[in-house]
């Protein structure tokens, strides 16, 4: 039966007198309390037939942004922080490990600080189990320098193996300097710690550690680059699966809008000044030359992007999230 005029009326006024329940508000009044805390940091994608796995560590705040750069007044890194929007106060540094599971491999690259490190990091583990990876699936660990914040995750405070079924690799320079006394010996006071870094989280199985020349294949799909500068046998990785290649650069260039922008600016941690600028410059180049996507261990999370030429130096170029595989 069609609606009359007269019972729609009647309804209407039925409704507007009736129900207390109308005057309830529809809708919560927010008073819920912040969440307070960021999502898991990791980031995946693929890699021709390899999955690539980004997790974050942590993160420092420079403590004195003025020390970064070495060989340029204050002022001028200054006005790079500010074109890059980041307070000339406020400089954070970010860890960041990268996982390769090649199909036949599940390889981790670098470690972060474990249980060893600044309250804002060690967060690998939580991170790896919030992307689904269980730290004994892990069967290598690779390791591109031997500086405190890239090695100290191999070990827990407790002697304990952080990735207990992975055979541990490493850049050959990088085992024989910092196992090196006389080189302990005559090491700047700021360098000890990697020293000790090196005997606490290796020399429970020094016997076992793989060292690995520059160019050879580390696993297969995975192959070190010559990059020392930064340290004296500093490896990049290139990542390669069918036509496509990933470069894992290590600490080739910290923060990348001060230091791939200007290549030649000296991060106070570069231990060879000169090779740190030379391999930067090659090994860019051959990022910005053959399109092939980075994983910067300081760089922004996720970290992953691409290198372009730009003016003197190189611009670093983010991906674009992609929830899709
Ligand atoms: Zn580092």
């Amino acid at each position: 039966m069609p609606l009359s005029r007269r019972s729609f009326m009647a309804a209407a006024t039925a409704a507007s007198v009736a129900p207390a329940a109308l005057s309830v508000p529809r809708f919560a009044e927010a008073a819920a309390p912040p969440v307070g805390k960021q999502a898991p940091a990791f980031y995946r994608t693929k890699l021709g037939d390899f999955e690539v796995t980004v997790v974050q560590d942590g993160v420092v705040k420079v403590t004195k942004p003025e020390s970064l750069v070495v060989n340029r007044p204050f002022e001028e890194v200054g006005k790079a922080l500010d074109a890059a929007f980041i307070p000339r106060d406020n400089v954070w540094a970010p860890f960041t490990p990268v996982i390769i599971n090649t199909g036949k491999n599940l390889v981790l690259i670098d470690t972060g600080f474990g249980d060893n490190g600044p309250p804002t990091t060690g967060n690998l583990k939580s991170n790896l189990a919030a992307s689904g990876i269980d730290p004994k699936s892990i069967d290598t660990v690779l390791i591109t320098h031997f500086h405190p914040d890239h090695i100290q995750g191999v070990r827990q405070k407790s002697g304990e193996a952080n990735f207990p079924n992975a055979q541990i690799i490493v850049p050959s320079g990088e085992w024989k300097h910092w196992n090196d006394e006389g080189e302990l010996g005559k090491a700047a006071d700021v360098w000890k710690p990697s020293f000790a870094a090196t005997k606490r989280v290796f020399g429970p199985v020094a016997k076992d550690v793989t060292q690995v020349e520059y160019g050879k294949e580390v696993v297969p799909g995975i192959t070190a680059v010559d990059s020392r500068g930064h340290s004296p046998g500093h490896a990049s990785y290139v990542v390669s699966s069918g036509n496509s290649k990933l470069l894992v650069i290590g600490d080739l260039t910290n923060n990348p809008v001060l230091f791939a922008r200007n290549p030649e600016w000296q991060l106070w941690a570069n231990m060879i000044p000169a090779e740190a600028v030379a391999s930067r410059r090659k090994v860019l180049d051959m990022a910005a030359a053959e399109k092939m996507p980075i994983v910067g261990y300081h760089y922004p999370f996720p970290a992953f992007g691409y290198i372009a030429k730009l003016g003197n130096g190189y611009d670093f170029v983010p991906v674009t999230w992609q929830p899709v595989l």
